[in-house]
């Protein structure tokens, strides 16, 4: 059995200037990846902040497209590479902190072509760090980066292992965001406890982190269906994210998350809504035990309680028969995501996902 989580991690408020003599000592010149608008809420100025208090210099790309593709990867990396940077700051939500990992890959590798995103080899890369703004993906303390391919029309994670240094988790960089994008990504993390629980992968310490981060969602809910969010359901939520990431660092996610990348390339369904649809379903297909360990963490009394929660932060899915055939098909062939599962997967059994979401 093994546990293997090498990140720093500090979640507390204004921890980014607080350990700045710390995360700014990984090099001469810092390359900031970030997406157009949300790190301007403060987690931007905190960054910059601390490398000019320590004479550290920086270029920044702001300009980080939702689900993040290979090509814009290596647009950057050559950035990198023309600005001489030894390490990189990813800011923002999982899109801007995967594509961190996978152009602070190819800056070190910088002989290579964009092939070896998805080759096997040496996975070591420039010094990373993440701060996360919104409360789903747990990048920053995964060594996962998910990367869309358009030549295969989906997304996919590439095989290196690529763990940040460090991971600076604030709550207060939650605030600027819209309620949709709050119930989207923490959607995400529940997928993320859920299905690295009922996972053949889990383990004595993941399932502690699940177990651990269900309860902690629990307490997230009633945020989430109401108009009114604190600064402590904020802080809540970041770090059930970052909990929930720590699980799938250790058992992975499986078909809820596989069935999500084609609905978001196909049909533009943003992350964390795509993965929700199918979690009542996930849910329902496990043991009965399991099921309900589940359903008494996250403060459901049966699965169409959790299946109607689903419906009012999401909504129904809207999706054409011949697209679910081609999600099922698409799945039924990704060895990746079908193999943790602890039981039999059918066409049925997949069908039946979509019929509790739609
Ligand atoms: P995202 O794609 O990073 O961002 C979605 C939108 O939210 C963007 O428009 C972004 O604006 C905005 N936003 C971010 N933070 C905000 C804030 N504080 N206030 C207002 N708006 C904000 O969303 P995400 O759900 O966090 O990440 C999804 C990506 O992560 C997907 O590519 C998914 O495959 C990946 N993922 C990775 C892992 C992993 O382990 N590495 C796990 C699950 C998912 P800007 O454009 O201005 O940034
Ligand atoms: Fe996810």
């Amino acid at each position: 059995m093994k546990f293997h989580m090498p990140v720093k991690v500090y979640c507390e408020r204004d921890c980014v200037k607080t350990y700045s003599d710390e995360w700014t000592s990984l090099g001469h010149k810092a390359l900031i990846v970030t997406g157009r608008s949300s790190a301007k809420n403060g987690a931007l100025a905190d960054v910059t902040d601390s490398l000019n208090a320590h004479q550290i210099s920086y270029c920044i790309f702001d300009h980080t497209e939702e689900n993040p593709s290979i090509e814009m990867v290596m647009q950057v990396r050559d950035m990198g590479i023309r600005e001489n940077v030894d390490f990189v700051i990813g800011i923002g939500g999982g899109s801007p902190m995967d594509a961190a990992k996978a152009i602070a890959l190819m800056i070190y590798h910088k002989d290579k072509d964009a092939d070896y995103l998805y080759q096997q080899g040496d996975s070591t890369a420039l010094p990373i760090v993440e701060v996360p703004t919104t409360c789903g993906t747990g990048s920053e303390v995964t060594p996962i980066s998910v990367l869309t391919i358009h030549a295969k029309r989906t997304k996919s994670s590439i095989p290196h292992r690529i763990f940040p240094q460090y991971a600076l988790v604030d709550g207060k960089y939650l605030a600027s965001a819209p309620k949709k994008i709050l119930v989207n990504t923490s959607v995400d993390s529940l997928g993320h406890l859920i299905e690295s629980y009922i996972n053949l992968g889990a383990s004595p310490f993941s399932r502690m982190i699940s177990e651990y981060g269900m309860a902690l969602w629990k307490d997230v809910k009633p945020a989430l269906l109401s108009d009114h969010v604190t600064d402590e359901d904020r802080d809540r939520m970041m770090l059930t994210s970052t909990l929930a990431g720590m699980a799938i660092t250790h058992a992975g996610t499986t078909l809820p998350h596989g069935l999500s990348y084609f609905l978001t390339y196909e049909m533009h369904i943003p992350h964390g809504q795509a993965v929700g649809y199918f979690q009542p379903g996930y849910v329902a297909a496990a043991a009965p035990e399991t099921q309900a360990k589940v359903l008494e963490l996250i403060g459901c009394k049966d699965i169409a309680e959790f299946a109607n929660l689903i419906h009012t932060l999401l909504g129904p899915l809207e999706i054409a028969p011949d697209m679910v055939d081609t999600a099922i098909k698409g799945i039924m062939a990704n060895e990746r995501k079908l193999k943790p599962v602890p039981y039999e997967v059918t066409e049925e059994t997949l069908r039946k996902f979509f019929e509790m979401a739609m």
